[in-house]
C-alpha cells in the first residue's frame, strides 16, 4: 500500500473532532486494506514502534530531525526552527519547504507503507559510531522522496506524534466495526448498527446516518433487519452467541434480546487481547483472517511483556472490605518499581509496567531469577531498593537504576534490589491469568521460597475482619510503605484494566499552594498557549518543585482553561528563551500531587511526583505560597515517619 494513502487516511482524521467520525473514516480504511496494512497504520497513529517486545521510544530527537529537514531542502536549522516556533509543529514545517521544493522535483519514488514504517524502525535500531549521521542520512532520504503531505506525517511519526487525535479506544472500535460482527438495534441504542434507508449502508445507530447525513431517527429493527440482503442476519442469544461466534464474520448481523450483553463481549475479547499481548498489529491480522475465533488464543506468553493490572484507590480499609470481600487478601504495598519478569530456562526478561525493557539495567535481578528452580514463568512484582540492614529505600535511589546506562554493575552494587512478588501469571508452560488469585498466591507461596534481602513473596494477611486489617495497615504505614493492596481472592488477573479485582489503600496528601515561575509553549493544537508551569514552595527565596501540565482544559464549561493561564502569565513575562518564557511570580495556583520525592532536578531538591493543576488561587499571594518546611514534613509523613493526614 503507498504510503500516500495512509497520509491521507491522517489527513481527514485530523480534520474531524467527532470520535465517531474518525472511527467510521478509519473503518472505511480498514475495509479497503489487509489485516497487516491496518496492523501497520495502527501502530504509526499510535507512536507504537514495538509492539509486543517493547515499549522503547523510537529514540529520535527534535535536533535529529531539524538536521534531517535542513539536509533534505538546504535549509538552514536556524531557519527551520524560526518556522517551528511560528507552526508550532515540525511535521508542518517540514511539509511546507517540501511543497516550496515540489515544483522542481521531477521524479520521486513512491513511498510504500510497509517499507517507510521499516525504515523508521531500522533508524530507531542504528547504534554505535557515526549513527547519528546515518540517521540523520536515512531519515533525510525518506523525506526527500516524499510529497508535501507524506514529509507532514513521516516527520510526526518519527517524533512519536501523528496528531490525528486517534486513541487506542478509537482504533479498538475500528476493529469491531471493519473485521467483527456487528449488533442490530435501533437509534439511541448505544453500540448498535442499522442499515440507513437512504445510503444503504450498516451505520451506527445514531440520530442521523454518519454515512450521508440521512436522519435515522424513528427507524424499527424490523423495518429492515430481515429485508436487507447483504448480511448475514441473524437471531441469536447471549449464549448462542457464545457457541457460534466463531463462525460469525464481519458480514454478519446480530438481532438479540441481549444485545448489550454481546457488544460488551465482544470489546472485552478484543480489549483483553490487546492487553494481554500488547500488541495492536497481532490483533488486527488475527480479527482480520479470524475474526472473533482469532481474538479466544489471545493468551499470555513468555518473553512478551503484557499490560499490568492497575488497581482502584479505595477511600477506606472498609470500602476495600466491603467490595472486595468478604474476605480479603492485604498485602504490604511496597514504594519500588512494578517490573514483569519473565523466565524461560536460562533466558530471562524484565520489564517495566510501561513495557519498558530494563533487562540490562538489572543484572542482578537476571542471576537471581535464573537461579530460581523454576522451568518457566511470568511474575508480577515490586522491586524495592534496600539498605544494607534490609531497610527500604526511597523509590528515587531504585529509579536511578532504571535510568542508567553505564556502570550497571557498580550501581547494582551500590544500590540491591529485593523482589517482591505478588502475581504469577504463568507458570512451567502454562498461563495461570485465568486462575482464582488465591490459586495463583498458592503458587507463588510454593515456588518463590524467600532469600533474605533478595527475593519473597510480597508480605501478606489474608483476612474478613476490619481490625486486624487495620492493625495490618497501620504496620505497613510505620515500615514507611505506602499503604496496603486489598485483592479479591476468587478474581482472575486483568491485564491493562482496573477492574477492581484490587484495591490500593493509602493516605491522602495535602495540596501545595504554589507560583508559577516559568512556563513552556505548547505544541500542536496548544500552540500559542503556555501549557506546561514550573511550579515553586517558598524558602527565602521560592524554590522550584515541578513542572505541571495537566489538570487544565480546553474549553471554559470545563474549569481554568490554558488560554486563561496564558493571558494572565503574559502579563508578568520577563524574558523568552527558546520555547520557555519567564515571569515574575504573581500567579498562585493550588495542586495535587501522587507523591513528594527529593531530587536534584529542582532547587527545592524536591519534585512532585504527577502534579495536577486543581485550581488558580487569585486569593492567594506569594507570601501565601506553601513553605518548604510543609513539604519536607509531607515527604516525612509519606514516608511513615510522621504523623499521619488522615486514615
Ligand atoms: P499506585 O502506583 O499508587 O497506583 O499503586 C499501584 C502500584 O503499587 C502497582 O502498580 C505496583 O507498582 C505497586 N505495588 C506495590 N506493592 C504491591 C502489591 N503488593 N500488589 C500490587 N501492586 C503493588
Amino acid at each position: 500500500m503507498e504510503f500516500r494513502q495512509f497520509a491521507e487516511l491522517c489527513s481527514s482524521l485530523e480534520k474531524t473532532s467527532s470520535r465517531l467520525k474518525k472511527t467510521f473514516i478509519l473503518s472505511e480504511f480498514f475495509k479497503k486494506v489487509n489485516g497487516e496494512e491496518a496492523g501497520i497504520s495502527s501502530l504509526i497513529i499510535l507512536g507504537d514502534w514495538f509492539p509486543g517486545v517493547s515499549k522503547n521510544k523510537i529514540g529520535i530527537s527534535d535536533r535529529l530531525v531539524i538536521k534531517a529537514i535542513s539536509r533534505s531542502f538546504g535549509i538552514s536549522e536556524s531557519r527551520i526552527e524560526t518556522l517551528w516556533k511560528e507552526k508550532g509543529d515540525l511535521g508542518d514545517v517540514a511539509a511546507h519547504f517540501s511543497s516550496k521544493r515540489e515544483q522542481a522535483t521531477l521524479f520521486k519514488k513512491k513511498l510504500d507503507l510497509k517499507e517507510v514504517f521499516e525504515t523508521i524502525r531500522s533508524i530507531a535500531y542504528a547504534g554505535g559510531e557515526g549513527s547519528v549521521s546515518d540517521k540523520i542520512g536515512r531519515l533525510s532520504k525518506i523525506i526527500t522522496n516524499a510529497s508535501p503531505i507524506e514529509t507532514r506525517y513521516i516527520v510526526r511519526a518519527v517524533l512519536g506524534e501523528i496528531r490525528t487525535g486517534v486513541a487506542e479506544s478509537i482504533i479498538i472500535d475500528t476493529l469491531n466495526w471493519a473485521y467483527l460482527p456487528k449488533v442490530a438495534g435501533e437509534p439511541g441504542q448505544s453500540g448498535t448498527f442499522l442499515i440507513c434507508p437512504n445510503c444503504n449502508n450498516l451505520v451506527p445507530s445514531l440520530s442521523e446516518c454518519i454515512s450521508c447525513g440521512h436522519p435515522l431517527k424513528g427507524i424499527k429493527i424490523d423495518d429492515w433487519f430481515k429485508k436487507q440482503n447483504q448480511y448475514d442476519a441473524i437471531e441469536l442469544t447471549f449464549e448462542e452467541f457464545r457457541e457460534k461466534s466463531k463462525q460469525l464474520t464481519s458480514k454478519t448481523i446480530i438481532k438479540s434480546p441481549d444485545a448489550s450483553k454481546i457488544i460488551k463481549d465482544i470489546k472485552e475479547k478484543l480489549n483483553f487481547a490487546l492487553y494481554v499481548r500488547n500488541n495492536i498489529k497481532e490483533v488486527a491480522e488475527s480479527v482480520f483472517s479470524k475474526g472473533i475465533g482469532g481474538l479466544e488464543s489471545f493468551d499470555i506468553e513468555v518473553m512478551k511483556p503484557f499490560r499490568s493490572m492497575l488497581y482502584i484507590k479505595a477511600g477506606s480499609l472498609k470500602e476495600a472490605l466491603d467490595v472486595l470481600g468478604p474476605t480479603v487478601q492485604a498485602e504490604y504495598k511496597y514504594d519500588g518499581f512494578r517490573m514483569q519478569i519473565h523466565k524461560k530456562g536460562e533466558k530471562v526478561k524484565l520489564f517495566t509496567r510501561n513495557q519498558e525493557d530494563v533487562t540490562a539495567q538489572f543484572p542482578d535481578v537476571v542471576e537471581l531469577i535464573k537461579g530460581l528452580d523454576i522451568e518457566s514463568c511470568v511474575l508480577d512484582t515490586e522491586v524495592v531498593g534496600i539498605t544494607k540492614t534490609g531497610k527500604f529505600k526511597p523509590f528515587q535511589s531504585i529509579s536511578q537504576r532504571i535510568k542508567r546506562k553505564y556502570n550497571i554493575y557498580e550501581l547494582a552494587n551500590q544500590i540491591p534490589v529485593e523482589v517482591n512478588v505478588f502475581d504469577i501469571l504463568y507458570y512451567n508452560g502454562k498461563s495461570t491469568i485465568h486462575l482464582p488469585f488465591k490459586e495463583r498466591r498458592r503458587i507463588i507461596e510454593e515456588v518463590i521460597k524467600p532469600i533474605k534481602g533478595k527475593i519473597r513473596p510480597a508480605v501478606a494477611i489474608v483476612s474478613s475482619d476490619l481490625k486486624e486489617l487495620e492493625k495490618f495497615y497501620e504496620e505497613c504505614l510505620n515500615k514507611g510503605l505506602e499503604g496496603v493492596m486489598i485483592k479479591a481472592l476468587d478474581k482472575p488477573y486483568s491485564p491493562g484494566r482496573s477492574v477492581g479485582y484490587g484495591m490500593k489503600v493509602k493516605p491522602v496528601m495535602e495540596t501545595l499552594d504554589v507560583a508559577i515561575t516559568r512556563a513552556e509553549w505548547g505544541e500542536g493544537k496548544r500552540k500559542g498557549l503556555l501549557t506546561s508551569y514550573y511550579i515553586a514552595v517558598k524558602d527565602n527565596s521560592l524554590k522550584e518543585i515541578g513542572k505541571v501540565s495537566t489538570g487544565l482544559k480546553e474549553l471554559k464549561e470545563s474549569g481554568t482553561t490554558y488560554s486563561e493561564i496564558t493571558k494572565e502569565l503574559l502579563k508578568h513575562k520577563i524574558k523568552e528563551e527558546g520555547r520557555i518564557v519567564f515571569v515574575e511570580p504573581a500567579i498562585v495556583i493550588e495542586v495535587d500531587y501522587e507523591e513528594i520525592q527529593k531530587s536534584p532536578s529542582y532547587s527545592s531538591g524536591f519534585a512532585l511526583r504527577f502534579p495536577r493543576f486543581v485550581r488558580l488561587r487569585p486569593d492567594k499571594g506569594i507570601d501565601d505560597v506553601s513553605p518548604i518546611s510543609l513539604v519536607r514534613q509531607l515527604y516525612e509523613i509519606q514516608r511513615g515517619k510522621g504523623n499521619r493526614i488522615n486514615q
